[in-house]
């Protein structure tokens, strides 16, 4: 089988166990949006994914999406920032990505704005979150989410569409269900409290993505899945 096939395939495999997970949370398929993870792989490989349909990509870095996206992909493709960020990174970050998935701290959210507002843009963001209170991980406290959340709120030039988390790599998924579940919680929580939408929850990856959408994620971010082992 060639490489495009094969990677057909997997993607074909992943829309139907999306769908699956979907259905027997009671949500449709179409509510849940695969990032195509593309951190490390050639843009060939992107284009080939974009080729077989999807159109929502993640990268990791700055550096290798501005080498990769030099040619820009076609107007109905965006890309999420899925990767810690340094606030000297935040001009080329705005105008790279559609969406900024790893804020995690007032400094960034400062330079985001600035940024944004340079560009006379509203950039959306997410605020990620330490769910699990992993050492080493990023992410915010849970307990720091709402001030992250509020000055979001207070930056003109930003937009908070939700949270984002890293589950810790457990040997069974069904062991991720609690970080899904406390992020969802949370995001519940802070919707509440703070009256305003958070619909989106990026959380879940190739090997937990069927547990996530079960605790509602919005967002799957898949590499492996799609693209094969880096
Ligand atoms: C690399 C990465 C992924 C994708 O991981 P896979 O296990 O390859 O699916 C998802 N989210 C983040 C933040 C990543 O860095």
């Amino acid at each position: 089988m060639s490489a495009v096939d094969t990677l057909a395939l997997r993607i074909a495999e992943v829309r139907a166990a999306v769908a699956r997970a979907a259905e027997a949370a009671g949500r449709t398929p179409e509510s849940v949006t695969i990032v195509a993870v593309s951190k490390t792989f050639p843009r060939s490989a992107v284009d080939a994914v974009y080729g077989s349909g999807l159109r929502v990509f993640g990268e990791s870095r700055v550096q290798e999406a501005r080498d990769k996206y030099e040619v820009p992909l076609p107007g109905d493709a965006a890309i999420r920032m899925i990767g810690q960020l340094q606030t000297n990174k935040a001009r080329q970050a705005v105008s790279l990505f559609s969406c900024i998935e790893s804020v995690d701290r007032p400094a960034l959210i400062a330079a985001l704005d600035r940024a944004a507002a340079g560009s006379d843009l509203i950039m959306p963001v997410l605020v990620q979150v330490n769910v699990a209170r992993e050492p080493q991980k990023s992410g915010c406290a849970p307990c720091d989410a709402e001030a992250l959340v509020r000055a979001i709120q207070h930056s003109a030039h930003l937009r908070c569409d939700g949270l984002m988390t890293i589950a810790p790599l457990v040997a069974d998924a069904s062991d991720a269900r609690p970080t899904f579940a406390g992020l969802r919680e949370l995001r519940d929580a802070l919707q509440q409290t703070l009256s305003i939408p958070l619909p989106v929850l990026s959380m879940g990856m190739s090997n937990d993505y069927g547990v996530a959408i079960a605790e509602g994620a919005t967002h799957i971010r898949l590499g492996r899945a799609i693209f094969g082992s880096r």
